[in-house]
């Protein structure tokens, strides 16, 4: 059985641990890999090797740093289609969202590319006789990265580019679900120039994050995953004086409005709350109505559509069309899906798509589960206050604008949230008053692009600085103010000790 390596100091190394996780294709339920969870000597090991790499990785001038990434978006670009088999294979997403999830990092990637310029800092001349003020940007040292199995390639790259153009160096730990584009990631930054130490993956669970993450010589933390465990992290994190951000769980509203047209509505909730079998932090999961008029509409164009559905394995046959999403990660988490069907069919809300059980023919073994479709849910149900993370899409009636807003602010997650109008007025109070982080407008996924940033609010993310973007140039470097006066304008004529005042 092939085994998934750690990458440390430049190289594949196995581990000495004892516990093995075995990796399957989820389309087909058979073990495909494994991977051994390391033990804390080698997270421990890790760190010393990324500690020991910062001093000339960080003084290697921004520029130099930039060329490595430049070459290693190259080499990402050359590989697209071997890396986009390797998520198929192990996530089970389509090939084309394995695709469109290496081109959403790969941007972030580009935008790492300008670091020279990012890291400029500011400078202002003149701020009291003969006196200038500048501000440095310098790296924090060894950086962290510990990441969910729903985007193997994305989530690291939102983080580990602008953490290396900035100067630091960078543990991951990837979900052990799939973790084989983790080392494939680390060897084509080897191949791309960067230089030993500087990047490495330690595969893991929990106790080894924790002997990673509480290392003092560990500077920043960023976490993606679910919530109970972004919060741990996080209070982990500032207890040990950290830098830390934390993203965790979401459940996305989708507000539709009157005036909205129901073909295009129903064609983007369809792709945004099925589209990798709702295994997304920003899977569109409630549409919400404020009228029984548009609710009625939206079932009648949805409920053919979601049953017209095509789910089955990532990569078609030769010849074949692309299904529209592919299977769920594990047994373990179809049957927690399945649970939350039950559920909402117990509390009463009224299924009208039951995805359960279905299995496309020739992958009974698949962890595959149809698309679901509910009315009447109300906020008392499970299925709509906790992340199902599954093909599951819940239609709550609202009877008023107010009110929707209200439900949608009163919940506890606040990722992202999107509303179909063609009233701008309407829009605009929305994007106004609506707490969430990122909003789209007749958006389904508005998840930004590389050049801004991505965060949610309330229980989707504890943090300060948001990923990606400006933001975490920000978040993967501290700033240095440097106040100074030439010998010529040097003269002190009497000490002063009250605060000075330039
Ligand atoms: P998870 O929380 O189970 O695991 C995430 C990572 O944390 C993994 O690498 C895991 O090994 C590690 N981990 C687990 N327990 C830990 C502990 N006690 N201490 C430190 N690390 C620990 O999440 P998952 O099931 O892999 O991913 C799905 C979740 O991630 C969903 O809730 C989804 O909404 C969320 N997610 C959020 C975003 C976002 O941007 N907000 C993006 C992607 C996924």
């Amino acid at each position: 059985m092939e085994t998934v390596l750690n990458f440390i100091n430049g190289k594949q190394v196995a581990s000495k641990g004892t516990t093995v996780s075995p990796i399957y294709n989820p389309a087909t339920g058979e073990q495909i890999r494994q991977v051994v969870m390391s033990t804390a000597e080698e997270a421990k090991e890790a760190v010393d090797v990324a500690h020991r790499a910062f001093a000339s990785w960080s003084a290697t001038p921004p520029l130099r740093r930039a060329r490595v990434l430049f070459k290693f978006k190259e080499l990402l670009e050359r590989d697209f289609d071997k890396l986009a088999r390797i998520i198929t294979e192990e996530h089970g997403k389509t090939y084309s969202d394995s695709i469109g999830e290496l081109q959403r990092g790969l941007e972030v990637v580009e935008f790492a590319c300008g670091i020279p310029h990012l890291l400029k800092g500011e400078f202002s001349e003149q701020v009291g006789r003969g006196i200038d003020v500048h501000s440095t940007m310098q790296p924090l040292g060894v950086a962290v990265g510990i990441t969910p199995f729903n985007f193997p390639a994305m989530v690291p790259m939102w983080m580990f580019p602008v953490a290396l153009a900035c100067g630091n160096t960078f543990i991951l730990k990837p979900s052990k679900t799939d973790p084989s584009l983790s080392i494939y990631l680390a060897e084509l930054l080897k191949e791309a120039g960067l230089p030993d130490g500087v990047f490495n993956v330690v595969q893991g669970e929990r106790e080894d994050n924790e002997v990673i993450i509480r290392d003092p010589r560990v500077q920043a933390v960023s976490f993606v995953g679910s919530t109970p465990v972004a919060a741990s992290v996080y209070r982990v994190c500032a207890e040990h004086g950290k830098r830390v951000q934390a993203l965790g769980a979401a459940k996305n509203h989708a507000l539709i409005m009157p005036d909205a047209d129901i073909e295009s509505t129903a064609n983007a909730l369809l792709g945004a709350a099925y589209g990798a079998a709702g295994e997304r932090c920003m899977a569109l999961s409630v549409a919400v109505t404020i009228d029984d008029a548009t609710a009625d509409k939206l079932i009648e164009t949805l409920v053919p559509k979601v049953n017209a559905l095509r789910y089955g394995p990532g990569i078609p046959k030769e010849g074949e069309k692309e299904n529209d999403f592919g299977p769920l990660i594990t047994q373990q988490h179809l049957d927690r899906v399945t649970g939350y069907i039950d559920s909402g069919v117990e509390e009463g809300a009224t299924l009208l798509v039951d995805g359960r059980g279905k299995k496309p023919s020739g992958h009974e073994k698949g962890y595959f589960i149809g698309g679901t479709l509910f009315d009447n849910v109300t906020r008392s149900m499970r299925i709509y206050k906790e992340e199902i993370f599954g093909p599951v899409l819940c239609i709550v009636r609202a009877k008023s604008f107010e009110e929707a807003i209200k439900l949608i602010n009163e919940h506890p997650y606040g990722n992202g949230t999107a509303i179909f109008t063609n009233d701008g007025g309407a829009a605009r109070e929305f994007s106004y008053h609506i707490q969430a982080g990122m909003v789209g407008i007749n958006v389904p996924v508005p998840v930004p692009i590389a050049y801004h940033c991505f965060g949610g609010w309330k229980h989707s993310a504890y943090t300060q600085l948001n990923a990606y973007g400006p933001d975490s140039v920000r978040f993967y470097t501290k700033m240095k103010t440097i106040t100074t006066r030439w010998p010529d304008q040097y003269h002190i004529e009497n000490a002063a000790f009250s605060m000075p005042t330039l």
